[in-house]
């Protein structure tokens, strides 16, 4: 099939080179020149793992391009995908004008009967309103179909490869049959293709999005008690995660989730909700909570140092929203680097992805090193973020050396208590006992 995708980001790109992959021929198109350029030159400009070895065998064959010119980019595909970006208006809600204004150009450009697929998280309604846009422009049939994407940024190839269901939000035959045959090589082992109405399609994304969201924090909330009370979260974890009704994933304690989708997406669905006057208790507590979770661990870390962080340099391990990303959008650790530096603090950080990415926001408090053990040099404490496995095992020892302070805020609770004891760290992480030596 010709297929062509519209915003060549971290959905748009991974969703054009796997679907080359499968055999199709894909246009990916985007308005950011220099994007395209580096792209057309072999080079892929996000990390994701496993990505670049199926974007060069995809490009090298001649079933991956790029362009900047839409109506160039898409003519004769049978599908256009829309991979646009929906970021927070200020009051909260989805701001759809890059999907509106592409929809709208798409109307005055298709010249046979063609699918346009949204696969930006756009709120209940939104394919109707790409429907109406492009049916002002057009005489043209087409189809508009909400197909919402799942994939994990860092796990994104596999996700898309081997998704756990593909939804498919349409009321049309015809347009779910060809959507059918695309997604066919990717769901052999017999992972469905759920066709819905586009309603329920787009409210799927978010109620997943939520969902997940909210049991983080969910978690999170029984971490801060298990503080106060003197129980151990990871014990509660592992007490609770054996029960098949609950299960295992997404019950980590630590300093809240982050990222471009679920703090965009609750508040969106939240914002979706009051404007049908419905009252989303929970999502409203969901946010707010996460607020003050981010930064749960600068408190700690000023009590620590008596309120004077002042003159003070942080080690920070890990600034990607998560691991095995570049991605910093929405961070946590840019909201606890915002405060200590309000404190007066210094930053040494590192990150093996994301170092760049943070480099560009040009904060010059903020020194970004070249692997985990310079960025401890002379440091009065550790904070951790994010949880690289790089993380997982350092050598204590030469960590005790490199610190000032014997101190470690772990964000992730990355460590054993027991191992931090025989170090002699002070230690102090997320819904467990705080160690002193
Ligand atoms: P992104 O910012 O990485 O990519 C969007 C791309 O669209 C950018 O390259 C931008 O230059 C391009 N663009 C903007 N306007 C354009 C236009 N008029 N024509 C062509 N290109 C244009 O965003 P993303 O993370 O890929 O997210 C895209 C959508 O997918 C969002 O709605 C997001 O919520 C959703 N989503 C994201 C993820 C994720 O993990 N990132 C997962 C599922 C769904």
């Amino acid at each position: 099939m010709k297929i062509s995708v519209v915003g060549t980001g971290y959905v748009g790109l991974v969703t054009g080179t796997c679907f080359a992959e499968t055999g199709n021929y894909v246009t990916c198109i985007d308005i950011d020149k220099e994007k395209v350029d580096c792209l057309r030159q072999g080079q892929v400009p996000i990390y994701e793992p496993g990505l670049d070895v199926i974007f060069e065998r995809n490009q090298r064959e001649g079933r991956l391009t790029f362009t900047t010119d839409l109506a160039g980019g898409i003519k004769s595909s049978s599908v256009i995908f829309l991979a646009l970006p929906t970021p927070p208006n200020e009051d909260g809600s989805a701001d759809l004008n890059y999907v509106i204004d592409v929809a709208e150009q798409l109307g005055s450009l298709i010249s046979e009967y063609t699918i346009i697929v949204n696969k930006s998280t756009v709120p209940v309604g939104t394919t109707e309103l790409v429907r109406n846009a492009i049916s002002e422009k057009t005489q043209i049939e087409f189809d508009v179909v909400s197909n919402p994407e799942f994939l994990r940024e860092g796990v994104a190839v596999d996700d898309f490869m081997k998704p756990d269901r593909v939804v498919i939000g349409t009321s049309s035959e015809k347009a779910a049959e060809i959507m059918r045959e695309l997604y066919a090589p990717l769901v052999r082992q017999g992972n469905p293709v759920l066709v819905m109405d586009e309603k329920s399609a787009e409210m799927t994304k978010y109620a997943a999005n939520s969902f997940l969201a909210t049991k983080i924090t969910f978690m999170n909330e029984v971490a801060n008690l298990c503080e106060i009370l003197g129980a151990d979260v990871d014990m509660v974890r592992k007490g609770i995660g054996t029960d098949n009704r609950i299960g295992k994933r997404f019950l980590f304690a630590g300093i809240g989730y982050g990222g471009s989708c679920f703090p965009k997406d609750v508040q969106a669905l939240a914002k979706t909700a009051s404007q049908a006057n419905y009252d989303f208790k929970i999502l409203n507590s969901v946010m707010s909570v996460n607020e003050k979770q981010k930064i749960k661990l600068i408190e700690k870390i000023k009590a620590y140092f008596n309120y004077d962080l002042k003159g003070k340099t942080f080690a920070v391990w890990g600034l990607a929203f998560k691991p095995y990303t570049d991605d910093i959008r929405e961070a946590p650790s840019l909201a606890n680097i915002r405060e200590l530096i309000n404190e007066g603090a210094r930053i040494k950080a590192y990150d093996p992805e994301a170092a760049e990415n943070v480099k560009k926001l040009s904060m010059p408090q903020v020194r970004v090193c070249e692997d985990e053990y310079e960025a401890l040099r002379d440091a009065d404490a550790l904070l951790i973020i994010t949880e690289w496995p790089v993380f997982r095992t350092p050598e204590f020892g030469r960590m005790k050396q490199l610190l000032k302070n014997d101190v470690i805020f772990d964000g992730r609770n990355l460590y054993d208590l027991d191992t931090m004891r025989k170090y002699g760290f002070n230690y102090i992480s997320i819904g467990r006992k705080e160690i002193h030596e």
